[in-house]
C-alpha cells in the first residue's frame, strides 16, 4: 500500500524544509503545490498565466485548477510508493477531492503532521526566506544562509526572494490560512490522523520529532 503524508501548517512554518528531508529519508515523492504553481509561472504555461496574479496577492488559487494540477502530479511514476503533500490540501473541498483521488490509487491519507508556530516566527521566517530559481531549494538569510550569498549550494542557481514573501503579503497569507485551511486541522483530528509538531524548534529537532511521530 502506498503511503501518503499531508503536511499541514501556516505559511513560513517550515513545511517545505521538512518535506524535502522526509521525502529523502522515507523515499516518498515530494509534492509541493506552491512549487508546482511557481514552475508553471516560470515556464509561462497557460496555468502559470492564470495563477500568477493570485500568488502575488497571497490569495488561494481556485480549487478546480489546484485539484487538477495535483491529480496530474499524483499519476507520475514516482508516486507509486506514496508521497508527501506539502501545501495541498488547503481547503475542505481539496481535502475531499484528495480522499477520492487516493482511493482511486488504492491509498489514503495515512498521517497528517500539523506543524505550528506563533505568528511573529512565521513572519520572520517567511520574510527572510530565499528560494532557489532552478529547483526551489530553501534558504533563510539568518537561520540557513547559503555558503555564497545569492547562490544555491545544491545546484548553483540564483536564489531570489519570492514576491509573496514581503511582510504585508505574508500577513495576508496567514489570514487566508486561518480562514480557509484551519478547518482541515479539526477535520484530520476527528479522523484520528493529526500529529501536532512544535515548529518553533530548530530544523533538526523538528525533523527528529516528525520522524519519531511518524514511525509510531
Ligand atoms: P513553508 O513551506 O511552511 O512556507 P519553509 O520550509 O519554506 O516553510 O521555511 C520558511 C523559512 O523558514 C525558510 O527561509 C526556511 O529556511 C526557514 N526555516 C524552516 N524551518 C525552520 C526552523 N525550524 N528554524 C528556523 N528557520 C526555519
Ligand atoms: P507557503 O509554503 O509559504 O505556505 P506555498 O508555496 O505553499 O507557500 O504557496 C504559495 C502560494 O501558492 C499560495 O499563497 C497560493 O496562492 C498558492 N497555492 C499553493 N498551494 C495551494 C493550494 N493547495 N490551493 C490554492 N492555492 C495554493
Amino acid at each position: 500500500m502506498p503511503t501518503f503524508i499531508v503536511l499541514l501548517g501556516p505559511p513560513g512554518v517550515g513545511k517545505g524544509t521538512q518535506a524535502r528531508i522526509l521525502s529523502e529519508t522515507n523515499k516518498l515523492a515530494h509534492i509541493s503545490s506552491g512549487d508546482l504553481f511557481r514552475e508553471n509561472i516560470k515556464n509561462q504555461t497557460e496555468l502559470g498565466k492564470q495563477v500568477k496574479a493570485i500568488l502575488d496577492k497571497g490569495e488561494l488559487v481556485p480549487d478546480d485548477l489546484t485539484i487538477s494540477m495535483i491529480r496530474d502530479r499524483l499519476t507520475k511514476p514516482d508516486c507509486v510508493t506514496g508521497a508527501i503533500l506539502d501545501g495541498f490540501p488547503r481547503t475542505p473541498a481539496q481535502a475531499n477531492a484528495l480522499e477520492t483521488m487516493l482511493a482511486e490509487f488504492g491509498g489514503e491519507v495515512n498521517a497528517v503532521p500539523y506543524i505550528s508556530a506563533a505568528e511573529s516566527i512565521l513572519v520572520e521566517r517567511a520574510s527572510g526566506r530565499w528560494t532557489c530559481k532552478a529547483q526551489g531549494h530553501i534558504y533563510h538569510e539568518k537561520f540557513n544562509p547559503p555558503q555564497q550569498a545569492g547562490v544555491c549550494d545544491i545546484d548553483g542557481s540564483e536564489i531570489y526572494q519570492r514576491e509573496d514573501d514581503k511582510v504585508e503579503t505574508v500577513s495576508k497569507r496567514i489570514r487566508v490560512y486561518l480562514d480557509q485551511t484551519m478547518p482541515l486541522v479539526e477535520h484530520y483530528r476527528k479522523a484520528g490522523k493529526l500529529i501536532e509538531i512544535d515548529g518553533t524548534k530548530p530544523v533538526e529537532e523538528v525533523t527528529k520529532d516528525l520522524l519519531a511521530a511518524l514511525n509510531k
